[in-house]
């Protein structure tokens, strides 16, 4: 839709989040340039350790200028302890994939079945198991997700469908119409809940098309979003999160514990007040997967148990997230 106002004829529309999408940076010289360090050669990795280097621009415009300890630059600039090869850290370090063979269905918990929607992201983290799994659209086949909801559908006890990924939202919005169209048919399935990063690291992605089919959709809705900073938010970050607010969806937040990135009380209290701010609760905050080329983020337990009990002192109890680790083989979530 276009609203004219009496400049806009002057000036280009606003790029949509394809575009936006598609001109993220890739390369590593160029964000050390957009984020004043482009002299600093000695930051320049090496190679990638084979995952790329991705991140939006409007996500390197938030990150400070001349600071090479920045948080959010360090979650997606290449380091060259990705190399190491630590006991414990592992090329399938949740156990899952023989289950995300075939429809992209996993059914591990009572109640909840989640959906392998996409193998995309618009940023590439450098903590996530997705490091060597990058996994393709193919995933999206229509073909798949009619066997996917037909094991959905064959299921009573299944209550919730959660759309994960990779990013469910690098999915077209007439894709989510397609894979949702039916679902509001099963009487069993009450809500429908959505993992996304999309919000906070390309918060143009939740646009009116978007919005009004998660308007449109006659179930429950929860929205999870992934950010690990409370400088992952700007204004761009908080309009989006209020649109998914009108849509009607519940927010909640989960956190990764990363070793230099917000590993103290502060960031962590700092964290949760500015979701609230924006609307959105913390949900969880994992202790790391044991990923190959990772562990120089972990944060070990007796220092993660001593930041929660800090937590706990500072603020209100439900602006504390749930301290979990994700175990293959267990009924949920562990908490630590
Ligand atoms: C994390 C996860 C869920 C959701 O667990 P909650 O504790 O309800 O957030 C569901 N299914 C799978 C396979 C998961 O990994
Ligand atoms: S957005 Fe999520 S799934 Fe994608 S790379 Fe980052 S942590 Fe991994």
């Amino acid at each position: 839709m276009i609203t004219a106002s009496p400049h806009s004829r002057l000036s280009s529309p606003a790029p949509g989040w394809r575009e936006l999408w598609r001109d993220a940076i890739t390369d590593a010289g160029e964000l050390l340039q957009a984020v004043g360090l482009g002299d600093r050669t000695d930051l320049l990795p090496v190679d990638d350790a084979g995952f790329a280097l991705r991140v939006p621009r409007g996500f390197v415009a938030r990150m400070r200028r001349n600071d090479p300890t920045d948080p959010l630059l360090l979650q997606v600039l290449p380091q060259q302890a990705e190399h190491d090869l630590v006991e414990g850290f592992t090329m399938d370090a949740v156990g899952d994939m023989a289950s995300k063979a075939g429809h992209g269905l996993l059914h591990k918990y009572d109640g909840r079945a989640l959906l392998i929607a996409s193998g995309s992201c618009a940023v590439n983290c450098r903590y996530c198991f997705r490091r060597h799994f990058p996994y393709g659209e193919e995933i999206a086949a229509a073909s798949q997700w009619r066997d996917a909801l037909a094991h959905v559908k064959a299921d009573p006890s299944i209550r919730e469908l959660i759309l994960s990924g990779g990013d469910p939202l690098a999915l077209a919005t007439h894709k989510l119409e397609e894979l949702t169209l039916g679902l509001a048919e099963l009487p069993h399935v009450i809500r429908l809940r959505i993992h996304t990063r999309l919000p906070v690291v390309l918060p143009e992605r939740i646009d009116d098309a978007f919005v009004a089919w998660l308007a449109a959709l006659p179930l429950q809705k929860v929205v999870v979003l992934h950010a690990n900073h409370a400088n992952e938010f700007d204004a761009s970050v908080d309009a989006a999160c209020a649109r998914l607010r009108d849509a009607g969806a519940t927010l909640l937040n989960q956190s990764v514990l990363l070793r230099g990135i917000n590993d103290d009380a502060e960031a962590l209290a700092d964290l949760s007040e500015r979701l609230f701010a924006a609307g959105v609760l913390p949900y969880y905050l994992h202790q790391l997967d044991r990923v190959q080329g990772a562990a120089h983020f972990e944060v070990n337990d007796i220092r993660a148990l001593a930041l929660m009990e800090a937590l706990r002192a500072r603020l209100p109890g439900y602006l504390v997230p749930r301290l979990v680790r994700e175990v293959g083989g267990d009924a949920s979530k562990r908490p630590v």
